[in-house]
């Protein structure tokens, strides 16, 4: 209750970004609060699965937030990335939006065999972005632990898409 106080005070709404009908939340009055930045992800990092070895984050929020609680649980972290922006012959997955496709691409030896891996991103939508990077990470020799959230729009329904992947998330708006 006190994080989720923490989390409605720190987290911004803006109506109709990036356009109409979206209620976007913005982290940017949580990431530039010293207290509250620590406090959160220390908190977070007692919601994980253990054993997790490496963090798997999406680009942008994804890295803001999963570098420090990786380095918060003693685990590597790994970049999702855009296309385009990793050299040498990442592994890469093209997925589909409601408008057009995006691509997301790995360093191919992000991974020893075997490694316990954990999905991080700031907010579990529709899910659609997580169950790509899912897909994408699953293509490698890994044992994926589960997914993580620091917000979950539970309205989104982005858990039913993810079903079968253990997630926790941090805050959830119904
Ligand atoms: P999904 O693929 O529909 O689950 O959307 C999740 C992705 O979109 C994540 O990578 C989020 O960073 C981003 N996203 C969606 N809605 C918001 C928002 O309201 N604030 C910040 N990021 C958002």
């Amino acid at each position: 209750a006190e994080i989720d106080a923490l989390l409605s005070s720190h987290i911004s709404e803006h109506p109709d970004f990036p356009i109409p009908g979206v209620l976007f939340r913005d982290i940017t009055p949580l990431l530039r609060d010293p207290v509250a930045l620590r406090t959160v992800i220390r908190h977070w990092a007692t919601l994980l699965p253990e054993g997790v070895e490496y963090l798997v984050g999406t680009e942008a929020r994804g890295f803001v937030l999963g570098a420090p609680l990786a380095y918060e649980i003693g685990a590597g972290f790994i970049p999702v990335r855009k296309a385009g922006k990793l050299p040498g012959a990442p592994a890469g997955l093209t997925y589909d939006l409601e408008y057009g496709s995006a691509r997301i691409e790995i360093p191919q030896d992000s991974f020893p065999a075997g490694a316990r891996v954990l999905l991080v991103d700031d907010l579990l939508a529709t899910g659609g972005t997580a169950a790509a990077t899912l897909e994408l990470t699953r293509r490698f020799d890994v044992e994926v632990l589960g997914a993580t959230f620091l917000i979950e729009l539970a309205a989104l329904r982005g858990r039913d898409r993810l079903a079968g992947t253990a997630l926790s998330t941090v805050w959830r708006i119904e």
